[in-house]
């Protein structure tokens, strides 16, 4: 009788260490979905919950152990793994804040006269030979240096509009890791006051209803698929995502290691099919790099190749919101559909327009 008693004791213990278990799990549920709640009722799509200045203009950097702490006191809690560790990788890099400066909306400000002294004594000197008049040449060289130099400022403004390859897409894996706790990263710089403001813009961006809306498009567009993947092909085949390849026996390694891990797979990087196929690896000293294309796999799921495209121009649709440089869509149809009330376009319309309309 004592043995039955001292079972039944025993099952009472575990059934209790279950429940408060299961009370435990359900508790930390709930509180996460209250969380959640609140935050998707506190935050709007395209809403910068954080812009942090670069330390030094003459080396950017940005504290981001302090954007981190910033952003815990706002209640998004992201682990170092995904927050700091990719963005170091990304942007604290010595070839990288050599050209975030030489890029930067200062130095072009600063280079716009040199510019022009340096086309004025390059005309004057070649054209005072065939012009006497004095007035004349200065007048007509000082015109055209004028041009050429605005034409060249212009075209810099241009490309900055345009998804660049040593920022925005460095920081695709960045935002493939935050938009899991709705947040989307970009880095943004352009003259106020003639003063640079180079900032790094953490924006909330539940990205949920854009894939949802981007996936529709996609499949609405799978009976011309063949032209659509051309189109993506044509529009995408110069962004080239550049990783640091693996020695042969990590290679062989790593793959052992992650099979049947298909979940903890990078979508961008190890796409192995998307690897195998478009990577190309140079051996430069001991160093190997890969290149893998961007453009997302035609046998890709749908909605895996709808995350792709939003994730490889959340950077730069984070960079153009934040200094208001979208462009406008004056269409009514486009405005019902927009996920985000702060902006002209969507990420998802942004894409659309980008990659998928003619
Ligand atoms: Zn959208």
């Amino acid at each position: 009788m004592k043995g039955f008693n001292v079972m039944d004791e025993v099952e009472d213990i575990t059934t209790l260490f279950a429940d408060e278990s299961e009370a435990e799990v359900e508790l930390i549920q709930s509180s996460k979905a209250q969380t959640e709640n609140s935050r998707t009722l506190r935050w709007k799509n395209g809403q910068c919950v954080l812009a942090v200045p670069t330390s030094s203009m003459l080396n950017p950097s940005f504290d981001l152990s302090l954007c981190r702490a910033l952003l815990k006191r706002e209640g998004f809690q992201i682990p170092v793994a995904e927050f700091e560790a990719p963005l170091e990788v990304a942007l604290d890099v010595p070839s990288v804040r050599r050209y975030l400066l030489f890029n930067s909306a200062l130095f072009q400000l600063i280079m716009a006269p040199i510019i022009y002294i340096v086309i004025w004594c390059a005309g004057f000197s070649t054209l005072h030979l065939f012009v006497t008049d004095y007035w004349l040449l200065c007048l007509s060289v000082s015109l055209v240096s004028v041009i050429l130099t605005t034409a060249i400022l212009v075209i810099f403004y241009c490309s900055n509009k345009e998804i660049n390859m040593n920022i925005d897409v460095r920081l695709i894996q960045v935002n493939e890791r935050l938009s899991r706790h709705k947040l989307l990263v970009g880095v943004a710089d352009w003259m106020q006051n003639c003063k640079g403001t180079l900032q790094l813009f953490i924006v909330y961006w539940d990205i949920a209803h854009c894939v949802k809306a981007l996936t529709e498009t996609l499949e609405e567009r799978s009976f011309v698929e063949d032209a659509a993947q051309k189109r993506l092909q044509k529009r995408m085949s110069h962004l080239l995502l550049v990783a640091e390849a693996m020695t042969f026996d990590s290679v062989v390694l790593g793959s052992s290691v992650n099979e049947g891990s298909d979940e903890e797979t990078p979508l961008l990087v190890n796409n192995e099919e998307t690897a195998s196929s478009t990577s190309t690896s140079q051996r430069e000293d001991t160093k190997l790099t890969s290149n893998y294309s961007l453009v997302p796999h035609r046998l890709l799921p749908v909605e895996a190749k709808a995350l792709q495209l939003l994730l490889t121009y959340g950077a730069v649709y984070v960079k153009l919101l934040m200094s208001q440089r979208l462009p406008n869509s004056t269409q009514h149809l486009l405005r019902r559909r927009n996920h985000c009330t702060a902006a002209s376009l969507c990420l998802c319309q942004y894409v659309k327009t980008k990659v998928l309309h003619s």
